[in-house]
């Protein structure tokens, strides 16, 4: 492993079986999920628009429809989607729509950055530094540097939730690892694709207890990956699991 990634640890803690199937066997996905595939569109649709404006060029909203269309079309060419029960592309496109243009139209600072990718050490509050680096992608910084995490989810994202978003404690950490300053400001911006659709905005505040909360867990994480601790974490999750065949023939 040369580095670790929210989203590494995060798939860990979720079920360790599936990281062992996407990180170590690399097995290809025989199908994506609706959710995964939209918010995916939703998200380079939003990186467009945010590094639009950060040089200064205003766009229409059409045109960042036609972003997200043709963003969804490329993703579901080269995957298989699995929807939901009830759930119809043409249903997902407009929602998709509609929750861009709420984003479009509410009132946002100026954009400084949008889309920064990091690669730092991860140091603890005693000075050990994690055996790799961490990595990840800040999705905005606004200016009076406060830092947005997109997400899309199909209900709202509750305080707890948010406080405890690995993400966002990454984010806040490489800001100030990178530029020697604590943001001002941290927040998600959720994107609830219900049958209305809304734009929750949610601010939240890191600590360096939160920093060494996240050094410790990657920590544990990459021993017990080491160690080749893996093994079915079975919940809802499953339903829409890429590998439950292979979970299936799991033998310890
Ligand atoms: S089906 Fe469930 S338990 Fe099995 S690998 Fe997938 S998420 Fe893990």
């Amino acid at each position: 492993m040369d580095h670790i990634s929210v989203s590494q640890i995060n798939l860990y803690l979720d079920c360790s079986l599936k990281y062992k199937f996407y990180y170590i066997d690399r097995i290809p996905k025989p199908f994506k999920p609706s959710g995964i595939l939209f918010g995916k569109a939703i998200h380079s649709a939003l990186e467009w628009l945010n590094k639009q404006r950060q040089i200064g060029n205003h766009v229409s909203l059409e045109k960042l429809f036609k972003i997200f269309e043709t963003d969804w079309f490329a993703y579901k060419a080269e995957e298989k989607v699995l929807f939901k029960e009830g759930e119809t592309e043409e249903k997902l496109i407009l929602k998709g729509k509609e929750l861009l243009s709420l984003y479009f139209h509410q009132q946002n600072e100026p954009v400084l950055m949008a889309e920064l990718p990091f690669q730092i050490p991860l140091i603890s509050q005693t000075g050990e530094v994690l055996e790799v680096p961490l990595y990840g992608v800040i999705d905005l910084i606004e200016k009076g540097d406060v830092i947005t995490e997109f997400k899309t989810s199909q209900k709202t994202m509750d305080l707890f939730q948010v406080s405890n978003s690995l993400q966002l404690t990454a984010y806040s950490y490489a800001y100030e690892f990178l530029f020697q300053k604590r943001p001002k400001g941290l927040k998600i911006v959720n994107l609830v694709k219900s049958k209305n659709p809304k734009l929750e905005v949610i601010y939240t505040t890191r600590e360096k207890k939160d920093y060494q909360r996240l050094f410790l867990l990657a920590k544990k994480v990459l021993e017990a990956i080491k160690a080749r601790i893996f093994f079915p974490k079975p919940s809802f999750k499953c339903k829409e699991c890429e590998y439950q065949e292979y979970c299936e023939k799991w033998g310890g």
